[in-house]
């Protein structure tokens, strides 16, 4: 089958991912094929294959922002019927007897693994997956528009339920990629009022559409004091801007996988019980919630599809700020 394979990290400039043929791949017991129709891409896509996080599998496929459809059930796999149409997101697989596991954190699990990094992914025509680590996608969604919820969608959501966004909240989003433009959703639906702050002037714009009350540079303090706010930028000298923006008692949310070294700041920035909380991965009851709750909204996603041939370009252009929305890689139809 038809996949895109990094083997060695490098800059994206450079196109490392070769897009090649790779045997397909059988479902253990337990697991299921899926013949993948879309694969959305993720900055942590980038961060995998620039290599800003460490390699734990090489060659590796990436992408983990599934949707498609069960083409085969390994042994005792029963959950879901050929022809389902599933999710797979960035938590693959965790030990479930860990003390995180135990205590319902699965999203720090001791032994995780991860989709398209720790194993292959979804830029592909196919990939396995533990069934029970799949989500049924809502009906009313296409594939294209539902695959950006898996990632972008479900860590938002879980950076907003830990920012304790609500009726009124002032909140802040430092960069607005995918998954801001998803989050701003929400977080309207629950009533907050959003300030966007980001350094591409489309991705301004594009705040504005969907609702933000300001929108201005990465690093300009925002008219109003933010109760909350959201990092999805992953450049450290934003941290202290953001926390200068804050509330006494305001929280800070970081809500990247990898983050440039944060610039030292004084303790004033931080004091008056203002907060600073990272957010990693997600359980799949978060995946649950946001597919559930996209529906009802319902939230709208903007993609700019690819070809799979093309993931080198979606990547580049990520970088580049150049995607309203989300990128996401048309693979089957
Ligand atoms: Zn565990
Ligand atoms: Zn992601």
């Amino acid at each position: 089958m038809k996949a895109c394979l990094l083997r060695t990290p490098a800059r994206i400039e450079t196109n490392p991912l070769e897009f090649t043929d790779i045997e397909r791949p059988r479902p253990e017991a337990g697991e299921l094929r899926v013949r993948v129709h879309v694969c959305a891409v993720c900055r942590t896509d980038l961060h995998v294959v620039e290599g800003e996080l460490p390699a734990r599998k090489s060659p590796v496929v990436p992408g983990h922002q599934v949707v498609g459809v069960v083409e085969e059930c390994g042994q005792g796999a029963r959950r879901f019927a050929k022809g389902a149409r599933v999710g797979i997101a960035w938590l693959h697989k965790t030990d479930g007897t860990c003390e995180y596991c135990k205590r319902g954190e699965e999203n720090l699990c001791d032994a995780p693994e991860f989709t398209g990094y720790t194993v292959n992914g979804g830029y592909a025509e196919a990939t396995v997956v533990p069934e029970s680590c799949v989500y049924p996608i809502p009906e009313s969604f296409p594939d294209e528009q539902a695959a950006p919820l898996l990632c972008a969608g479900i860590i938002g959501y879980r950076s907003l339920r830990l920012a304790q966004v609500g009726e009124g909240t002032k909140l802040g989003f430092y960069g607005f990629g995918a998954a801001a433009h998803v989050a701003i959703q929400v977080a309207r639906y629950w009533g907050a009022e959003v300030f966007a702050a980001t350094r591409d002037t489309r991705h301004q714009k594009l705040a504005i559409e969907l609702g933000a009350k300001w929108a201005g540079g990465t690093l300009d303090l925002p008219p109003e004091r933010l109760d909350a706010a959201i990092v999805f930028a992953p450049a450290g000298e934003i941290v202290p801007a953001a926390l200068k923006a804050l509330r006494k008692g305001g929280r800070l949310l970081l809500g990247g996988i990898h983050m440039s070294p944060i610039p030292s700041f004084g303790y004033d920035l931080l004091y008056q019980e203002r907060m600073i909380r990272s957010v990693a991965n997600n359980t799949r009851q978060d995946g649950v919630e946001l597919l559930n709750l996209a529906a009802q909204i319902p939230i709208r996603t903007r993609v700019r599809q690819y070809p799979l041939s093309e993931a080198n370009q979606a990547l580049n252009a990520l970088k580049n700020d150049a995607i309203p929305g989300a990128a996401v890689l048309r693979v089957n139809s």
